[in-house]
């Protein structure tokens, strides 16, 4: 039978996808190999660790209700049922990306999809092997965590993101090994809950792909909340025992110790599923595992798209495969297309006080040869933050020095990954220093500290 697109993988990229190609009028297909649709992020990504993350916020207010003069006895925690909401939430919304599907008239096939060449698509279903063939065809395959040389993830003691969003109770101690977004995430979330939490990176900071000073503002809060943070720190050596996991670290200083820990998460990295997709039968070229393409999407075989954590050269998030995804459709369709600048992309980690960022950073600005000009305004000097209670943190925003032109925002703090969508837009549309500065921000609001950020570039923030 032959379609218009033939769509592999139902993430964020693969979803949003199709219903673009419904929207357009294609004769879609969804190959999906899950049982549940909505790939990495809605089952066992984005999605349940925000729900996860919600939860902790708020069971960190009840832990001091003192403070805004509540007095709660004894609070539990019923992580049973903190899981049941959990799991809740992302079946609600498994069921919504099928209920697109069916509105958008897009076909679904459960299935295991690899590519023939020549436009065609081989997929192993629980029926059978059909193939397919199609116009256009786009991989959007994701990703799945890495592990460590000779380490195997399993239900109870060394796990990955997968693992780890199913234990049926909050482990005592939990081990950490990577402090990008996943790995502090999780550090956050559980510290929070009552483990006591250790991270080691073998890099000198945590979220290395961050400016510097958001990297130390976490690191001191991690700390500061009793997270034990080991940088430059390498695990060696790691043991399952009957009930817990041992490891060798070797810190910054060169001292060697022995850790044990209930649990230990690896959160090294992410691979990209383009082993086993019949690559071999294309001429689709890979960057080590990740797919080649241009700036519509297209890889090196006719017709045949990449999206998502898939594609070599942007960050693997979720609203960079969504986007990539409607770029490839549209392009697919003749319409007009606008290629993913890179360096308009939110990157967002959920941790408490939580990151938002976009633009270069400034050691980047000025690796590029920009006269830069940076802006700091802490959220000690907004009302809301401390009406909150969140008030660590701060917003940074590097500018070019000439023209006063948007560089990059870097936002660590209360609801940063909120306050970040701001930066995005004002960058997208081009707007300077100067017209940001004129810009009105109600007060009082979080979203105030960012017009500061701003003034603070000129020395005029008010507040500080
Ligand atoms: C713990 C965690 C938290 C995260 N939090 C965030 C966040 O808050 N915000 C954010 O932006 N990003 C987040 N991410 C990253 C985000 O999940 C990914 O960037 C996003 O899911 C990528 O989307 P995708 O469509 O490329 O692939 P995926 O979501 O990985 O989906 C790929 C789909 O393809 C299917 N598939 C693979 N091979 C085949 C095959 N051969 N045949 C059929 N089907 C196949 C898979 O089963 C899967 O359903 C998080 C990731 C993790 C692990």
């Amino acid at each position: 039978m032959a379609y218009d697109l033939v769509i592999i993988g139902s993430g964020p990229g693969g979803y949003s996808a199709a219903v673009r190609a419904g929207q357009y009028g294609f004769k879609t297909l969804l190959v999906e190999k899950s049982p549940r649709l909505g790939g990495t992020c809605l089952l066992v990504g984005c999605i349940p660790t925000k729900a996860l993350l919600q939860t902790a916020e708020v069971w960190d207010y009840f832990k001091h209700p003192e403070e805004q003069g509540i007095a709660c006895k004894d609070p539990q925690l019923n992580y049973p049922k903190v899981l049941d909401r959990k799991n809740s939430i992302v079946s609600k919304h498994s069921k919504g990306v099928e209920f697109l599907m069916k509105k958008n008239k897009v076909e679904v096939v459960k299935g295991y999809a690899r590519l023939l060449g020549g436009g065609k698509v081989q997929v192993d279903t629980d029926q059978g092997q059909q193939t397919y063939e199609s116009r256009f065809i786009m991989l959007a395959t994701g990703s799945e965590a890495r592990m460590l040389p000779g380490l195997q993830a399993d239900a109870n003691q060394i796990l990955t993101n997968i693992e780890i969003l199913n234990l049926t109770s909050v482990p005592r101690s939990l081990g950490i090994i990577g402090a990008g977004a996943v790995g502090v995430e999780f550090a956050s979330i559980f510290n929070r809950f009552g483990s006591k939490v250790t991270v080691l990176e073998m890099l000198p900071r945590m979220v290395p792909v961050e400016d510097e000073d958001v990297s130390k503002e976490l690191d001191r809060y991690f700390r500061k909340t009793g997270i034990r943070v080991e940088t430059g720190a390498k695990a060696e050596n790691i043991r399952k025992n009957s009930n817990s996991v041992s490891l060798t670290a070797t810190l910054a200083n060169g001292k060697k110790e022995d850790l044990e820990f209930d649990k230990l998460l690896v959160a090294v990295g992410r691979k990209p599923n383009t082993d086993n997709v019949g690559l071999q039968a294309t001429a689709i070229q890979l960057d080590r595992g990740f797919v080649k393409v241009d700036a519509f999407q297209r890889t090196g075989e006719p017709n045949v798209y990449a999206i998502g954590d898939i594609v070599a050269g942007t960050p693997q998030l979720a609203h960079v495969a969504t986007m990539e995804g409607l770029v490839a459709v549209a392009h697919m369709a003749g319409k007009p297309a606008r290629p993913v600048n890179r360096n308009r992309i939110p990157g967002c980690t959920y941790t408490e006080p939580g990151i938002g960022s976009v633009g270069l950073t400034e050691a980047q600005a000025k690796a590029q040869g920009y006269r830069v000009k940076v802006g700091k305004f802490p959220f000690a000097g907004n009302s809301k933050a401390t009406i909150l209670g969140m008030h660590e943190g701060f917003v940074k925003v590097i500018a070019d020095e000439k023209f006063g032109e948007i560089l990059g925002v870097h936002i660590i703090g209360p609801h940063a990954y909120e306050l970040v969508a701001e930066a995005v837009t004002a960058m997208e549309a081009e707007a300077t220093v100067e017209s940001m500065m004129s810009t009105i921000h109600a007060h009082p609001t979080l979203s105030e500290a960012v017009g500061e950020g701003f003034n603070a570039v000129n020395g005029l923030a008010i507040n500080a």
